[in-house]
């Protein structure tokens, strides 16, 4: 299966991608995971992309292409893959069309209001991965996974939340609507719990 999670940020696409890919065996491919991960181990390209996320703006279409590619070539990506933050603009949306035949897009809708409430709640552990939210946290600063101090990731403050929602509706919603055009779209409403969203996420892939 190739799949594509649309969503603004903070939609939940993360949560979801990484349980549906283990469910589907296909690797979770999320760029902005690879681009923290690059960050924290001082690579190039890591550390040009950062000044665009710490803005909340796009990082430059030929960066993504490129990790994009590279991280299709291995060999675990041959049997389909789930992206998740990528594309992000109807450039990169059409630059993947070009080499890969999609299986399905999953937008994840949510509107703005609870996306605001949503990320200045977030905490993130940056050993496992586990996103959590202060709501249910109930005071606790370390992760219920695995223990490390959770943080709060740099672009989650309000002011960058906010330019991360508008690049979202300039850039990435015009995808919607090329992807309804190419008969892949599918849409699910992500403001419910997780699990909800998961059940009807996979309903939609089943008839794929
Ligand atoms: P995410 O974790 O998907 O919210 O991505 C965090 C940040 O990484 C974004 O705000 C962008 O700065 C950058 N980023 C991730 N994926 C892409 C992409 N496909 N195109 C451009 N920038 C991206």
């Amino acid at each position: 299966m190739k799949i594509v999670f649309l969503g603004p940020p903070g939609a939940g696409k993360g949560t979801q991608a990484a349980q549906i890919a283990a469910k589907l065996n296909v690797p979770h491919i999320s760029t902005g995971d690879m681009l923290r991960a690059s960050i924290a181990a001082k690579r190039s390209v890591g550390l040009n992309a950062k000044s665009y996320m710490d803005a909340g703006k796009l990082v430059p279409d030929e960066v993504i292409m490129g990790i994009v590619r590279e991280r299709l070539q291995e060999e675990d990506a041959k049997k389909g893959f789930l992206f998740d933050g990528f594309p992000r603009n109807l450039y990169q949306a059409q630059q993947l069309s070009g080499f890969e035949k999609l299986d399905a897009v999953v937008d994840i809708d949510v509107p703005d209001a609870s996306i605001i409430r949503r990320l200045s709640g977030r905490r993130c552990c940056p050993a496992c991965g586990a996103v959590c939210h202060v709501d249910t946290l109930e005071g606790a600063t370390d992760c219920p996974q695995c223990g490390e101090a959770l943080i709060t990731r740099e672009d989650d403050n309000p002011e960058v939340v906010r330019q991360r929602l508008s690049v979202y509706h300039e850039q990435t919603r015009p995808l919607i609507d090329y992807y309804t055009g190419l008969g892949l779209l599918r849409t699910v409403s992500g403001d419910q719990d997780i699990a909800k969203v998961q059940e009807d996420i996979l309903q939609e892939l089943h008839s794929v």
